[in-house]
């Protein structure tokens, strides 16, 4: 098993690629600490785990919070006793461009996108560099580098985790933390699902739409970044460092 005796903290682990990674790290040995603000999908993600005969527990916490951040790490060290690999996945949407964008919205997409990587980072890479030894996957996304209609804000918050990522992995190298982000494509989940509501009359148009973006003409399943999620987290990717993993089915550079 490739993450035999790990710890791993999921945020956002309560649905789509965050659920799919936790249910597949576990599978390879590590013990999950499943993190959402949704508390009865976080709930589900860790009871599905212990019944694959997985060891998990659900911490209900907001990313965007500090005090309920530096509660979540506390919470995940007493249960665990460490923190081997995060992956800092929840995230959200936002859909206009810069116009029609309300303040509330853009500061509701930075600060989840944002500050939601900035603090599990801030009360657990302290832990980490006390240990010599941590994994940190960041959510970026293929948007990052492509520009799309009406994604403004959200492209620019996935911008700024890629950078992050890169400076986070210089400050972090002489302490054995690798540091590296993962920039899906389209993705079947309920985020892409709810944005296919918000942008068309017809949510089959859109998907249209995105499977023309797509190289192989089909969108990505949540699978697909967990396997990719597995390799960062495991040792076999360990001459990765401050890189930028594309899952994007040729959307990016197609
Ligand atoms: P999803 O909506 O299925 O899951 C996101 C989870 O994050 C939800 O369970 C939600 O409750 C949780 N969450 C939201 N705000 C939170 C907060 N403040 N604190 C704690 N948890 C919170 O979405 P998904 O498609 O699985 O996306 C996961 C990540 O992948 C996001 O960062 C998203 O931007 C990124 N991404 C998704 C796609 C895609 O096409 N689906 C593509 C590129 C990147």
């Amino acid at each position: 098993m490739r993450l035999q005796n790990k710890v791993a903290l999921i945020t956002g682990s309560g649905s789509g690629i965050g659920k799919s990674t936790a249910l597949l790290f576990a599978k390879e040995g590590a013990k999950v600490v499943v993190v959402d603000l949704a508390e009865e999908s976080g709930k589900q993600t860790a009871a599905e785990i212990v019944q694959q005969g997985g060891e998990a527990v659900f911490i209900q916490a907001d990313v965007t919070n500090a005090e309920a951040v530096e509660r979540m790490v506390n919470q995940a060290l007493g249960h665990f006793g460490r923190i081997d690999i995060l992956f800092n996945n929840a995230g959200i949407s936002g859909v206009g461009a810069i116009h029609e964008l309300t303040e509330e919205l853009w500061d509701r997409v930075v600060n989840v996108n944002m500050k939601g990587v900035f603090l599990p980072c801030k009360y657990i890479v302290p832990h980490m560099m006390e240990n010599k030894s941590g994994t940190i996957i960041n959510m970026s996304s293929a948007i990052a580098e492509i520009g799309l209609m009406r994604r403004a804000v959200y492209a620019a918050t996935k911008g700024a985790v890629l950078t992050l990522t890169k400076c986070m992995q210089v400050d972090y190298a002489p302490y054995n933390i690798r540091v590296n982000a993962l920039l899906p494509g389209t993705i079947l989940t309920p985020f892409v699902e709810k944005y296919l509501k918000e942008s068309y009359s017809d949510p089959e148009e859109g998907l249209n739409t995105i499977r023309k973006r797509q190289l192989g003409g089909e969108l990505g399943r949540p699978e697909d970044v967990a396997n990719a999620a597995l390799f960062l987290a495991s040792d076999e990717s360990k001459f990765m460092m401050g890189s930028p993993m594309y899952i994007d089915g040729g959307c990016t550079f197609g």
